[in-house]
């Protein structure tokens, strides 16, 4: 089972990411945590990508696309896999494809998590995201069992500098502008299915479900 989710930031992709994960036994790529975790080890990728993630802009194809594609040629991900947060752009999904290619494979499903801007602002004020393993949380739609600690790891959960409202309004508009674009470009391979995002992260969950088949 190969899926992309797509959606804005915020719309719960990496959520139900993770469950689908689980559930599939297929491993969960986010480029998003790829990049914090070398922001984190202050590698040369984690230096270049911090000032374009702190401004809300994507980090430039060239740095993405071969990252991308190492990750997908190892083992774990021959039988499938679960990417959040990649492909983000035109040209980001035409390497995939080819990537892809080459294996004689192709993307199987993208799922849409649709959520209107104006829930997104409000919905990304209550994220809050481990220091330590990048589980996310909210403030009141997904607490933790203990405020401010992270269930998996016991480390502190904060609020991700590009969460303050200015940069999530910068980030929503480079999703319309480049990202948004992948809903056609998927509906045009037939492999694009959209689901609510605004309804419960269960309901969502068995909706994603009931497309991709037990
Ligand atoms: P969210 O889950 O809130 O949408 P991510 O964790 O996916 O955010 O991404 C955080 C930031 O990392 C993005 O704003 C962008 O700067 C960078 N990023 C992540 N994935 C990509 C990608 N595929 N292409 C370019 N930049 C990316
Ligand atoms: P993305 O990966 O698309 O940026 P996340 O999965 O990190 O989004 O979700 C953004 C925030 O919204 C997180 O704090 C998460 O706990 C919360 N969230 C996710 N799905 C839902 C939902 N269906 N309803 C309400 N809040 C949600
Ligand atoms: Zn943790």
């Amino acid at each position: 089972m190969k899926l992309i989710m797509l959606g804005a930031p915020g719309a719960g992709k990496g959520t139900q990411a993770k469950r689908l994960a689980a559930k599939y036994s297929i491993p969960h790529i986010s480029t998003g945590d790829i990049f914090r975790a070398n922001i984190k080890n202050e590698t040369e990728l984690g230096k270049k990508a911090k000032s374009f993630m702190d401004q809300g802009l994507l980090v430039p194809d060239e740095l993405v696309l071969e990252l991308v594609a190492d990750r997908l040629s190892q083992e774990d991900a021959m039988k499938g896999f679960v990417l959040d947060g990649f492909p983000r752009t035109i040209p980001q999904a035409e390497s995939l494809t080819e990537t892809l290619e080459k294996i004689n494979s192709g993307i199987n499903f993208a799922i849409d998590v649709d959520v209107p801007d104006k829930n997104i602002v409000r919905r990304m004020s209550g994220r809050r995201a481990c220091v330590n393993c990048g589980e996310t949380y909210h403030l009141t739609n997904l607490k933790p069992k203990q405020d401010g600690i992270c269930d998996t790891c016991g480390s502190k959960l904060v609020l991700r500098s590009d969460d303050e409202p200015e940069t999530v309004l910068k980030r929503l508009k480079v999703y319309h502008d480049q990202t948004q674009p992948l809903i056609d470009y998927y509906k045009g391979r037939d492999t694009l299915h959209s689901v609510d995002g605004t309804k419960d992260i269960k309901d969502i969950f068995s909706e994603i479900v009931e497309i991709l088949g037990e």
